[in-house]
């Protein structure tokens, strides 16, 4: 059997593997196309959407994010009622053809940084939990961690402007603290020329912004982490705010590829975050369009009051 599984799982990969004829699912993608940082809007159209989106654009993997924990037991109970043959566990869904909705959360934690954590849900963080209390529950439930925008500032200046000194001394001791078990996270939104011009409207009203390309800043930081001996890599992902059913379309634009092995969600999320630490991955950094940017995430951020749900 081991011998048999070996050679079935070095022959597979996505377009040989006839899902659904003798093997309901793959042991192997071989390239797997990966968005961790995807926000949907499920009261605006359903999970059979974002399954026909992850299609549509080729994506093999993604995670579904809200600011608390309640979006994962709502996309389970509408996945598993459209797909009765998916496969669920703590990490995550694999879906009948063979693509992968893993357990996610984004949280804004007492710093002021935000977190994703990908395969777990930690249910009682709230914007008072410390950071690190955030880290440590999601990593003992095997939980790929990850800082999102660390560089862009969630404080003063929504969104726009740079993060104190004080900021950059706490990502640098999570960095060193957690090195090869939490990631950063190179952002599909973060387009510098808009930043550039957010700057240079803040130093017009005499707010100072020390940088703008702050996907740049982030790679610049896990470089010389790594100079330094912490294993900190960068992950693209899109951070995608798809309010409406046309935005699903804009997954995956900035995202990476790997190879991930595995039968089950929690298997293949174990796969991934081997692949990331041993730093054997490819990011794909692609920024998403202006005019998406505009109405999807600067819009209602800029007036909260007309949106529902600015942020997530
Ligand atoms: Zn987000």
């Amino acid at each position: 059997m081991a011998a048999f599984r070996q050679q079935f799982v070095t022959k597979c990969h996505r377009d040989s593997l006839n899902i659904g004829s003798f093997f309901p699912q793959r042991m192997v993608l071989e390239k797997a196309k990966i968005d961790l940082h995807v926000h949907p809007f499920l009261d605006r159209y359903s999970i059979t959407d974002v399954v026909g989106a992850m299609e549509e654009t080729g994506t093999d993997v993604v995670a579904l994010e809200a600011l608390d924990a309640s979006l994962h037991p709502r996309v389970v109970y509408e996945v598993l009622k459209a797909y009765p043959d998916s496969l669920q566990d703590r990490a995550g869904i694999r879906l009948p053809n063979g693509r992968y909705i893993f357990n996610g959360r984004e949280y804004n934690t007492r710093e002021k940084l935000h977190l994703l954590t990908v395969g777990y849900s930690v249910d009682k963080a709230d914007r008072d939990t410390p950071i690190i209390d955030v880290i440590d529950d999601a990593i003992e439930h095997g939980a790929l961690v990850i800082i999102d925008h660390p560089f862009v500032d969630n404080v003063h200046t929504r969104t726009a402007g740079h993060i104190s000194a004080e900021l950059e001394g706490i990502i640098e001791g999570v960095s060193k603290t957690y090195s090869g078990k939490v990631a950063l996270e190179w952002n599909g939104y973060c387009i510098p020329w808009i930043r550039a011009v957010l700057r240079g409207i803040l130093t017009l009203g005499f707010y100072g912004v020390d940088y703008h390309d702050v996907n740049l800043k982030v790679e610049q930081f896990s470089g010389s982490m790594l100079e330094s001996g912490y294993n900190v890599p960068v992950l693209a992902d899109t951070d995608l705010h798809a309010r409406s059913r046309s935005d699903l379309y804009v997954m995956g634009t900035a995202h990476f590829t790997t190879k991930l092995e595995g039968d089950s969600p929690k298997e293949v999320l174990e796969s991934m975050k081997s692949s990331i630490f041993r730093r054997q991955y490819e990011n794909v950094k692609e920024y998403v369009g202006a005019w998406h940017l505009l109405g999807a995430f600067c819009l209602p951020v800029l007036f909260p009051g007309l949106f529902k749900k600015p942020r997530a």
